[in-house]
């Protein structure tokens, strides 16, 4: 017995040496073989990496005391954890007492602390083991409060196959967090570490329940559970069923991968909304259904913070060949979506409103023939129908005057990285789509245009606050101007000639389509969100399916009706910059005295230029640009739009009501009706300032426009 106790003591002398010379394994504690867990805005798994040695290991648990799985486990494996300082002395003291009467090893008195001990610094089962163990467990207890050391625990503990941990337990075998384990699945899992592979609840679902049942009876014992709980419990049929990895959002959390900044725990946690995620994919699905178009990609932005709330690359990850191809991040022709940029940027020069008068003729300006991409030319256009029938000569008017430098500088400035080359070579056909985008970089740049002039980079990472630091591209007033072009009622009507059929949210949008009819572009936006669409072949190849305004629209209408049901959208307030302002019927300018008055409209405080309108006799010194004008004689009629003896060009990819051309007049009476007749038949009457349009139609027609008063003008025009 005195050998015994000499040789005790000579162990505990060795030990005690051994400890105070090893420092305490604290890089050992701060480290997992941690998968990288991507997860939604709300916590939600949606991508699993995993760590070392294929481990499925998720360490974010963080332990509740009133959390089911934390009172199952103290109950079933330590129950005086709460107040003892790493080691129970009464558990030890009962554990001698039983193996010195059983002569062998019954009881081991282990506690959680000593189990953390073990599990983070495994070491072969000889004598003395245990009592480093026990050191290294009063140390920890020194070091570290009790919630980090149950969280070592519950972070480090196997739970069958390659899971450790109660946090990829949990999701695996019920899908859930551990906090919202019920009793019964807590006790279930609770039970599990002791034998991981025998006591495996999927694979050995009786084994696993008779242990439930103890730890149930622990958690009575203890009084954390009245017998009806316990009861209740045992009754509950909990079957554990190991779910896949989560595999949702696909494209996206490839993009932000598993480099992106983990935290000590291996979670990412991304931007993403799962009800706005879900619906992008829906839609997208439903509206591509018909295999027509086989790619398509939407993206949705958070105006305010830069968030990316929903990716969806294409519509199915799984087809082949192209279903893995992230359309959301290709490189592809921006068609039209790049004019409201152009048309941003004058309305700060100051020399452009909605109601300005461009010229949408054919010209030739140095090394750029537009003529070829759009022959359909239609006269004299306010900017506001110019940008909104997306028109290609004024465009490039806008361009020109802003500067195609400064234009290309612009884009640059709001993210639009994938225009690689030099802006010369791009020259003034960029505003018309001949550089390439990506759907995100334009969403984003869109955001800027929503969110009042400044840029920011989109944000995956919620609680990144780097989007707090935005810069101003455009003024707030140009921004307001801009968003209500784009919104008018009219707009609707465009797109489907029948405005009553549609109820839309209001939202400011562009659509955009590429040469050769590649890629259908539409981006809508309002204060809160913008959505971005493509459409387009993942080949790269034509389809006459492919019309911005037919292709992608739909997509995105439906996405907004989804986010507004009520069709309460939340819209801008006017700044106290912008002003309203009368204007001249024909020239857009302020009105002379003699101008036929025109629609109201609106400019921006001490930016916009307001030389008043030079022709109708108003007396300001010479008459810059007020040729056309002054041709007519008062109480004469005109016919301005379209130009006479011109020819269009049919356009047989565009639907019928999409090639329209507007009438208009210099010269009548102010708000004189004004009856139009196509090859004598009457198509509409229009008002002094008000534009009449009317559908192209093949073959040679007379237009003619007369009053009341017996004054008439006739022109002629041929549409090949
Ligand atoms: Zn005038």
């Amino acid at each position: 017995m005195g050998a015994i106790l000499g040789a005790g003591a000579a162990v505990c002398a060795v030990t005690w040496l051994a400890v105070r010379l090893a420092p305490f394994p604290d890089q050992a504690m701060a480290h997992y073989p941690a998968s990288v867990v991507l997860t939604d805005r709300l916590g939600q798994p949606l991508r699993v990496w995993l760590g070392e040695g294929d481990i499925d290991c998720r360490p974010s648990y963080r332990p509740d005391p009133s959390h089911w799985v934390v009172q199952a486990l103290v109950a079933a494996e330590d129950r005086r954890f709460w107040s003892h300082g790493g080691v129970d002395l009464r558990a030890v003291a009962r554990a001698l007492a039983q193996n010195v009467s059983a002569g062998r090893t019954v009881s081991g008195a282990s506690t959680l602390s000593t189990q953390v001990i073990r599990l983070v610094e495994p070491r072969p089962r000889r004598w003395g083991a245990k009592a480093v163990e026990a050191f290294r467990a009063l140390q920890m207890e020194q070091r570290y409060d009790k919630r980090t050391i149950l969280a070592q625990y519950l972070n480090r503990a196997p739970f069958g196959g390659n899971i450790v941990g109660i946090e990829a337990a949990s999701w695996r075998y019920f899908g859930k967090r551990p906090a919202d384990l019920s009793l019964a699945e807590a006790a279930l899992l609770a039970g599990v570490p002791q034998s991981p592979s025998r006591g495996r609840p999927d694979r050995h679902p009786g084994r696993a329940q008779k242990r439930q049942a103890y730890v149930l009876a622990r958690m009575r014992a203890c009084g954390y559970i009245t017998p009806a709980q316990e009861a209740e419990a045992l009754a509950q049929p909990v079957v554990a069923r190991p779910s896949p990895y989560p595999f949702d959002a696909p494209h996206f959390t490839e993009w932000v991968g598993a480099g992106a900044s983990v935290d000590a725990q291996g979670v990412v946690r991304t931007t993403l909304d799962p009800v706005w995620q879900q619906r992008a994919g829906e839609i997208l699905r439903r509206h591509l259904r018909d295999g027509a178009v086989p790619g398509g990609a939407v993206v949705m932005l958070e105006v305010q913070t830069g968030a990316v709330r929903a990716m969806v690359g294409s519509p199915e990850y799984a087809a082949q060949p192209a279903g893995q191809v992230n359309g959301a991040l290709a490189a592809r022709s921006a068609g039209s979506t790049l004019k409201p940029f152009a048309y941003a940027m004058a309305l700060d020069r100051g020399w452009l409103t909605p109601g300005s008068v461009l010229t949408d003729v054919p010209a030739r300006f140095r090394d750029y023939d537009p003529q070829n991409f759009d022959p359909l030319f239609r006269g004299r256009v306010t900017v506001r129908d110019a940008l909104v029938l997306s028109l290609n000569m004024p465009a490039i008017e806008v361009v020109r005057r802003v500067g195609q430098a400064p234009f290309y500088d612009t884009l640059k400035r709001l993210g639009l990285a994938t225009l690689s080359r030099p802006a010369e070579q791009y020259g003034l056909g960029l505003v018309l789509g001949n550089g390439e985008v990506r759907l995100l970089d334009l969403a984003n740049a869109y955001a800027c245009l929503a969110r009042g002039g400044v840029y920011a980079p989109v944000r995956v990472l919620e609680g990144d606050e780097r989007a707090a630091t935005g810069r101003r591209v455009f003024s707030q007033e140009a921004c307001w101007i801009l968003a209500e072009m784009l919104s008018g009622d009219e707009r609707a009507m465009d797109t489907t000639g029948h405005a009553a059929d549609v109820r839309l949210p209001r939202m400011a949008w562009k659509t955009g389509t590429s040469a050769g009819l590649r890629d259908a572009w539409a981006v809508a936006y309002n204060p809160d969100v913008v959505i971005g669409v493509w459409v387009g072949r993942p080949d790269g190849a034509g389809s006459d399916q492919l019309i911005g305004r037919t292709a992608a629209t739909p997509i995105a209408w439906d996405l907004f009706r989804s986010l507004y049901p009520d069709n309460q959208s939340p819209w801008y307030e006017r700044p106290a910059g912008v002003t309203a302002r009368l204007t001249c019927a024909v020239s857009g300018r302020p009105p002379g005295s003699h101008c036929p008055p025109g629609a109201e409209d609106w400019s921006i405080e001490r930016v916009t230029r307001c030389e008043p309108c030079a022709g109708h006799g108003n007396q300001t010194g010479q008459a810059t640009n007020a040729a056309p004008l002054v041709a007519q004689a008062a109480g004469s009629l005109r016919i301005l739009t379209p130009a006479r003896d011109s020819t269009f060009r049919w356009m047989s990819d565009l639907e019928a009501g999409a090639q329209r051309v507007p009438l208009t007049v210099t010269g009548p009476e102010p708000g004189e009706p004004l009856h139009w007749f196509v090859n004598d038949r009457p198509v509409g009457v229009s008002r002094a300032g008000e534009t009449l349009f009317w559908p192209l139609e093949r073959g040679a027609h007379q237009i003619v426009c007369s009053t009341a008063r017996g004054v008439s003008d006739r022109i002629r025009i041929v549409v090949e």
